[in-house]
C-alpha cells in the first residue's frame, strides 16, 4: 500500500493534502521520499522558526527525551518554570503569568475562558455576568469549538451549528464599527495583530490603539492571538509591538514558532488590577478551573525553551526584518502586473495575486494554482486566502536562500504576466 492509499482507508479526510511525502528536513531544505529536495517556506505554517532540524532543538529534545518526558501537571516541572521566565521576562517583557498548551486553538480557549471569569468579576451594571468576546472578520483563532466560534470566517463554521454562543465578528481595521458595536454584555476583544489564514492582513496603527483605548473606556480586557506572529517571526519577539509598542494587552495566546515543531501552545494573562481590591487578572483562573494533561510537560517546554533563546540570543527577529526588506524590494523590482501587493511584516509575508492574470480551473483559487506551481519548481508555500500566498521561511533563513525562492517565485509569475 502507498503512503496515499493508506490515507484514503484509514486517515479521516478533514485536510485537502497535496500529493508530497516529505520524509526528511535540514534548515530550509526538505525531502519528498521520492528524494526530490524543496526550499521550505512553509515551515510547517509558520512552526519550524529555526528550520528543520536544528542542532540545538534536536540536542535539546534528544536529551529531555533521555532525561524525563512527562510528570503532569500535578507536580512541579523547572522546565516549565524557566519556559515561563524567558518568556515574561524576555518576550512578553510585562508582568504577567502563563498557562501552557498544546496548541493554538486551546491556547484561545483559555483566553476565551479567561474573559468569562473576567466578566463574573467585573459584571453589568445589573450584576449579571458579561461574557461576549468581539474578534474580527477573516480571522483565525482555531478548529476547537470555542476557537472555531471566536474565527471570523463562515467557511471554517460551516456545518458546525449552533455554536458557542458570546461572539460578535466585526470588520478589521474599522474603528468606526468597533465604536458603535460595544454591548453591556461585552467582555473582551480579541485579534490578530497580523491577520495570518485571513490573506496577511496587518493591523494598523490606528486601529490597534483605538481598540486598546475603546477597551479602557468600556472595560473590556484586550487580547492579542499572536499564535502564528509571535515570538520573531514578525520582526520583533511580539507582532503587536511592531504595530503600537505602547499598547499592553490583557491576554496573549502562541502556539506555531514556539516549539520550532514540538506541539505546545500557551497563554498569558497580565497582572494587572482587575478589581478595587487589587485582585490581579492572572488570578481568576485558580487551582482547578483549566488544566491539560500534557500542557508544558518537559520534553516540549525544553524543546521551546532552546526555540526561544536561539531566537532571542541569535536576534533572528532581526533578520525577519531585513529579509523582509529584501524581499520587498526584489519583488518590487520585478514590476509584474501579476502582483498586486506585498503585505505583512518580517517573515510573514503575503503575496497577493491579481485573479486575472491567472489562469484557474474549475474549483481552484489563484493561490492553489500558484502553491502547486511553485511546488513543481522546488519552493513550499501556503496559500493565503483565496488570492495570495504566504512566504513563512526559518527566522534564520540565509540571504543565499532567500534569493534561490525569489529566483523560483519569479520564473512563474513572470509566466503569467
Ligand atoms: C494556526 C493558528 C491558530 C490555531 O492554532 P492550532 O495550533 O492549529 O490550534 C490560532 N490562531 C492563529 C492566528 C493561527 O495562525
Amino acid at each position: 500500500m502507498t503512503t496515499s492509499e493508506r490515507y484514503a482507508q484509514h486517515v479521516l479526510p478533514t485536510y485537502g493534502r497535496f500529493p508530497l511525502v516529505p520524509v526528511r528536513g535540514a534548515g530550509a531544505r526538505l525531502w519528498d521520499d521520492a528524494g526530490k529536495s524543496y526550499l521550505d517556506f512553509c515551515m510547517g505554517i509558520a512552526v519550524c522558526s529555526l528550520g528543520h532540524c536544528h542542532p540545538r532543538l534536536v540536542a535539546a529534545v534528544r536529551e529531555q527525551a533521555g532525561e524525563l518526558m512527562h510528570v503532569s501537571n500535578l507536580y512541579q516541572s523547572p522546565l516549565q518554570a524557566e519556559l515561563a521566565e524567558e518568556i515574561n521576562e524576555h518576550h512578553v517583557r510585562l508582568p504577567g503569568k502563563i498557562f501552557f498548551s498544546n496548541s493554538g486553538a486551546e491556547a484561545n480557549d483559555g483566553l476565551i475562558k479567561s474573559a468569562r471569569r473576567f466578566g463574573l468579576k467585573r459584571p453589568q451594571a445589573d450584576g449579571t455576568q458579561r461574557y461576549e468576546l468581539i474578534t474580527f472578520l477573516q480571522s483565525f483563532h482555531g478548529r476547537t469549538l470555542g476557537a472555531m466560534s471566536a474565527t471570523g470566517q463562515a467557511k471554517i463554521q460551516e456545518g458546525f451549528d449552533p455554536l458557542l454562543p458570546g461572539f460578535r465578528h466585526l470588520p478589521f481595521n474599522d474603528i468606526a464599527a468597533l465604536e458603535a458595536s460595544i454591548r453591556p454584555e461585552t467582555a473582551a476583544i480579541l485579534l490578530e495583530p497580523i491577520q495570518g489564514e485571513g490573506g496577511v492582513i496587518v493591523a494598523t496603527p490606528e486601529f490597534v490603539r483605538a481598540v486598546a483605548d475603546i477597551c479602557k473606556k468600556h472595560d473590556l480586557l484586550l487580547f492579542f492571538d499572536e499564535v502564528q506572529a509571535g515570538f520573531g517571526r514578525s520582526g520583533d519577539a511580539m507582532a503587536w509591538r511592531m504595530i503600537a509598542p505602547e499598547v499592553k494587552p490583557d491576554g496573549i495566546s502562541w502556539a506555531k514558532g514556539m516549539g520550532g515543531g514540538v506541539p505546545i501552545g500557551a497563554f498569558w494573562l497580565s497582572d494587572r488590577a482587575v478589581a478595587d481590591d487589587g485582585t490581579p487578572l492572572s488570578s481568576l483562573l485558580g487551582p482547578g478551573s483549566h488544566g491539560s494533561t500534557y500542557g508544558g510537560n518537559p520534553l516540549v517546554c525544553a524543546a521551546s525553551l532552546a526555540v526561544l533563546k536561539e531566537i532571542r540570543e541569535k536576534e533572528l527577529a532581526v533578520n525577519a526584518i531585513l529579509q523582509e526588506v529584501r524581499i520587498r524590494e526584489t519583488v518590487r523590482s520585478w514590476n509584474l502586473p501579476v502582483v498586486t501587493e506585498v503585505r505583512g511584516q518580517g517573515l510573514l509575508i503575503g503575496i497577493a495575486l491579481d485573479p486575472a492574470h491567472v489562469p484557474t480551473p474549475e474549483g481552484k483559487t489563484p493561490a492553489l494554482v500558484l502553491v502547486n506551481q511553485l511546488m513543481e519548481r522546488g519552493l513550499l508555500v501556503p496559500p493565503a486566502g483565496p488570492n495570495a500566498f504566504r512566504l513563512l521561511p526559518p527566522l534564520n533563513v540565509t540571504d543565499a536562500e532567500i534569493d534561490e525562492a525569489l529566483a523560483i517565485i519569479h520564473s512563474v509569475l513572470s509566466r503569467l504576466s
